[in-house]
């Protein structure tokens, strides 16, 4: 399907888990079913989810690019120990509010609306300077994403 149509479909699920799951918070286990679709997805095509069905990634790409500035990144962001920086960050504080949750279904689920919340934030306030997509430049998922493709010997990049 082509990016354009399948972007119209899925950035819908961005408000539906950042608004909608500050009520409901059993909608967080939508970013877990996406995270697991966007891991097993990347091993074969490093940035299909990327590109294509990312909510937040659609949301970059036909809201926020109207608003960006479009200046230069920071060469900070391209810088591999950074990328990682990020994402070992990302990893400790998820980790921490996961054991902070109790196994508690509801807030395990606004975990994942917290996190989603908080990362569209430092989307858009990176993305209105920056280029639209600064973020997915050190998304940690995108950082991800790239390692577990760099396994696969007959990769594609999208
Ligand atoms: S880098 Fe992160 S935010 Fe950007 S499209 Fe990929 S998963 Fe979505």
């Amino acid at each position: 399907m082509d990016k354009k149509i399948t972007q119209k479909i899925t950035v819908w699920l961005l408000p539906l888990i950042t608004i909608g799951g500050l009520f409901f918070p059993l909608l967080g286990y939508l970013v877990l079913f996406m995270m697991i679709s966007l891991f097993s997805l990347s091993y074969f095509r490093a940035r299909f989810w990327c590109w294509h069905l990312c909510p937040r990634g659609a949301f970059l790409d036909i809201v926020l690019s109207k608003l960006s500035l479009k200046h230069k990144l920071p060469a900070v962001f391209s810088d591999k120990r950074f990328k990682w920086v990020i994402f070992f960050l990302f990893m400790a504080v998820f980790i921490i509010q996961f054991i902070k949750a109790d196994k508690n279904i509801y807030t395990i689920g606004f975990v994942f609306v917290r996190m989603c919340l908080v990362t569209t934030l430092i989307a858009i306030v990176t993305g209105v300077p920056f280029i639209s997509r600064a973020w997915c430049v050190i998304c940690p998922m995108g950082t991800l994403q790239a390692k577990i493709n760099s396994f696969n010997k007959k990769k594609r990049q999208v």
